[in-house]
């Protein structure tokens, strides 16, 4: 029944972690869930109540246009000038999105030709693999090393793969590791990108969400960028908005121009009452931004001291929602945490190869619930 390339999809793992899960809360499990990607925090307020408004208004009840409202655009560009001093185009550098996932679910059909090599974080996203795989690219891990800081070595890839090479995505700071980038390095990957003629796409998922000061760049602040790369952003982490699928794409205007062509025969837009409230977000006071990485920032701190008292070795994040801890086996440890101590942590393996050998734990649950997770865990003598 199955088209052929089904076959070449790997089993989602994340699928299969959710069935265990709905098995220990069926059996009265009290199931603390340290696996999700997803804020537990609620979308501000004045970003809802934009959205009832505009709701209301028969004008947004029409088709969108493909690439986002006029003034959605011009929010974005608004956004990008403040928050980092990028200077963009709304007409022609702006691309809006059903959420990041779907830009990066369909670049590679507009940008690789059966064949034609994607370079991949590993671990990374699953969608930079699959979305390649649909597009009958071929995979390149580029693997993510603790020694190296999480950052690809680009001088280790074969000089056959980056000369057939369509993309590479990067993304920092980094799921799942919660890396940063480092001083130069975004420089290196435009050089190699300009010198193997490879489109990067930069995934800024996680640029809202830091501590301790740190404040992650753009990819488009690097010289050059703008020839090579765009860059994606969401709402759904820096708002609290995974559930309205609204992001944006920006930068090179004939790499948008070739990802909005491809969008333009899948979707019809973002609601115009989505855009509304997302140009609220956009435009309002960022101190929900700020106190969302509060919240963070005292459960990672209850979290790394913790496992720190467990004895296990564990970087504290500057960035991101997550904290990635290396273990022995991580599939076999994901499983002792469920079924031992009803906790669900996600193992490495899940987002590559290159993962194997940690878990990610998700700073998505209350103080509360993470004490208690803790408390499990010292229990189970771990
Ligand atoms: C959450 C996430 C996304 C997808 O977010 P959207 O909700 O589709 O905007 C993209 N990339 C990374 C690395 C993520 O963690």
């Amino acid at each position: 029944m199955y088209a052929e390339r089904m076959g070449m999809l790997p089993p989602y793992l994340f699928a299969r972690i959710d069935e265990m899960k709905a098995a220990k809360i069926r059996a009265g499990v009290d199931v603390i869930d340290l696996g999700v990607g997803d804020p537990d925090l609620p979308t501000p307020s004045f970003v809802v109540e934009e959205l009832c408004r505009a709701a209301r208004d028969p004008a947004h009840h029409h088709y969108p246009s493909y690439a986002g409202m006029p003034d959605y655009r011009e929010a974005v560009a608004g956004w990008y000038r403040r928050r980092f001093g990028v200077d963009l185009d709304p007409a022609t550098e702006v691309l809006a999105l059903m959420g990041s996932k779907d830009g990066i679910a369909h670049a590679p059909e507009a940008f690789v030709n059966p064949g034609d090599y994607v370079l991949v974080p590993s671990p990374g996203y699953p969608v930079y693999r699959t979305s390649t795989l649909f597009a009958e690219g071929r995979v390149y891990e580029m693997p993510l090393l603790a020694e190296n800081h999480f950052i690809p070595a680009l001088e280790d890839i074969p000089k056959k793969v980056a000369g057939s090479a369509a993309l590479m995505f990067l993304n920092y700071p980094n799921n799942p590791t919660s890396a940063v980038t480092l001083p130069g390095f975004f420089e290196s990957a435009v050089e190699f990108a300009r010198e193997h003629g490879i489109i990067i796409i930069h995934d800024n998922a996680y640029s809202e969400i830091s501590y301790d000061g740190y404040r992650a760049p753009s990819f488009l602040e690097t010289e050059g960028a703008r020839e090579v790369a765009i860059e994606m952003h969401s709402l759904s982490k820096t708002y609290n908005m995974t559930g309205w699928r609204i992001g944006m794409a920006v930068g090179n205007r004939e790499i948008l121009a070739g990802l909005g062509r491809v969008k333009t025969n899948v979707d019809s837009g973002v609601f115009d009452a989505v855009q509304r409230a997302a140009i609220a977000a956009l435009s309002g006071p960022d101190d929900c931004v700020r106190d969302a990485c509060r919240i963070y920032q005292e459960r990672r701190d209850l979290l790394v001291g913790g496992l720190r008292e467990l004895g296990f070795a564990v970087e504290a994040p500057r960035a991101t929602f997550y904290v990635w801890m290396a273990v022995d086996d991580c599939m076999a440890f994901a499983t002792r945490m469920l079924d031992e101590a009803g906790i669900v942590v996600t193992p490495g393996i899940g987002f590559g190869s290159g993962g194997d050998g940690y878990v990610r734990f998700a700073l998505t649950r209350s103080t509360e619930r993470i004490r208690q997770a803790l408390e499990r865990m010292e229990a189970m003598g771990l």
